[in-house]
C-alpha cells in the first residue's frame, strides 16, 4: 500500500494553459520523491492531481490500485482517505488549539457527526499525542495555532497528516516560507514519516540541495513535461 501510478496524465486548465504533457511517473510504496522544477514547471498541478483537487484532462492515476480520476462518492473518499496533503501556508484552523488541529486530521477518517461537532474518542486523542510526540510538539497541546512560529505550524500539520494514518503523504512546497532551521526540522519529520512508518511521500521543493539530502528519487518537471527521473544514488553531480 502506498504506490502511486501516473500514466500519460495531461492538465489543460480552462485557460487553455497547459499544467501537465503526457506525464508517466511509477512510485512504489515507500519512497521518498522529491520533485524539482522552476516556478511553472508543474509541480502544483501534479500534486494537486494525485489526490484529485483538480481533475486532470486525460490519463490515470492509480492509488493502492484503484484509479482515482475515476472515482465517485464512497470510493473516492476511501481513497482520499489514504493520502495526506501537506500544504506551503499549513492549512491549520489558527483560532483553534494545535491538539484540535491535529484531531481534524481524524475527521476525514470516519467523518461521523461526533468528529464534524469535535467530539473525538480517547482513543483518537492518544493518537494526536503520539503525533506530536513524533514532531516534538506535544507541549503545545492547548496553544492556539496563530501563536506559533511558521516552522511550529507545519510540524503540526504533519502531525495531522499522521493520525490520518495514510498511505501516501503529498507535500507542495512546504517549507517555501520557512527559514534554514525549521526547513531542516520539517524534513527531518517528512523523513521519519517515511522511514519509520513506510509512508510514501511526495515532495515538491525549488531547492535542488534539499532534494539531494532527503530524496530516495528526484523527479525533474519543465513546462508540465517530465524531463528528469533517477534514483539517489543514480544522481550525477553533472545532471
Ligand atoms: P506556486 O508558486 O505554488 O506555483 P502560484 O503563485 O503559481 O503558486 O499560484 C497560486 C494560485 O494561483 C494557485 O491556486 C494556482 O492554481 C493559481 N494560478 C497560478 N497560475 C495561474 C494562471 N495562469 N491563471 C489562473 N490561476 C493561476
Ligand atoms: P509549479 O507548482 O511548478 O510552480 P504549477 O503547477 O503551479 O507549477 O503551474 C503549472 C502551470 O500551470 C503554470 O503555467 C501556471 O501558471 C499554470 N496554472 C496553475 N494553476 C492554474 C490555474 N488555476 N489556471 C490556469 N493556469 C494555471
Amino acid at each position: 500500500n502506498g504506490a502511486v501510478s501516473i500514466k500519460n496524465v495531461s492538465k489543460i486548465y480552462p485557460n487553455g494553459t497547459i499544467g501537465l504533457n503526457q506525464v508517466d511517473l511509477d512510485i512504489k510504496a515507500g519512497e521518498f520523491v522529491v520533485i524539482v522544477g522552476l516556478s511553472g514547471a508543474g509541480k502544483s498541478t501534479l500534486l494537486r492531481a494525485i489526490n484529485r483537487l483538480h481533475d486532470v484532462t486525460s490519463g490515470t492515476i492509480v492509488i493502492d490500485g484503484q484509479d482515482i480520476t475515476q472515482a465517485k462518492g464512497r470510493q473516492l473518499r476511501n481513497i482520499r482517505r489514504n493520502i495526506a496533503m501537506i500544504f506551503q501556508n499549513f492549512n491549520l484552523v489558527k483560532r483553534a488549539t494545535v491538539g484540535r488541529n491535529v484531531l481534524n486530521g481524524r475527521v476525514g477518517y470516519y467523518a461521523t457527526w461526533q468528529s464534524i461537532l469535535g467530539l473525538f474518542s480517547a482513543a483518537d486523542k492518544q493518537q494526536a499525542i503520539v503525533a506530536l510526540e513524533h514532531v516534538n510538539m506535544l507541549e503545545k497541546y492547548y496553544i492556539r495555532a496563530d501563536e506559533l512560529s511558521g516552522g511550529q505550524q507545519q510540524r503540526v500539520a504533519i502531525a495531522r497528516a499522521m493520525v490520518q494514518s495514510p498511505h501516501v503523504v503529498l507535500a507542495d512546497e512546504p517549507i517555501a516560507a520557512l527559514d534554514p532551521k525549521n526547513t531542516q526540522m520539517v524534513m527531518d519529520d517528512l523523513k521519519r514519516l517515511n522511514e519509520e512508518l513506510g509512508l510514501t511521500v511526495i515532495v515538491n521543493l525549488h531547492s535542488v540541495p534539499l532534494a539531494l539530502q532527503y530524496a530516495s528519487r528526484i523527479v525533474g518537471l519543465r513546462a508540465g513535461q517530465l524531463v528528469y527521473d533517477k534514483p539517489i544514488d543514480e544522481v550525477n553531480q553533472n545532471d
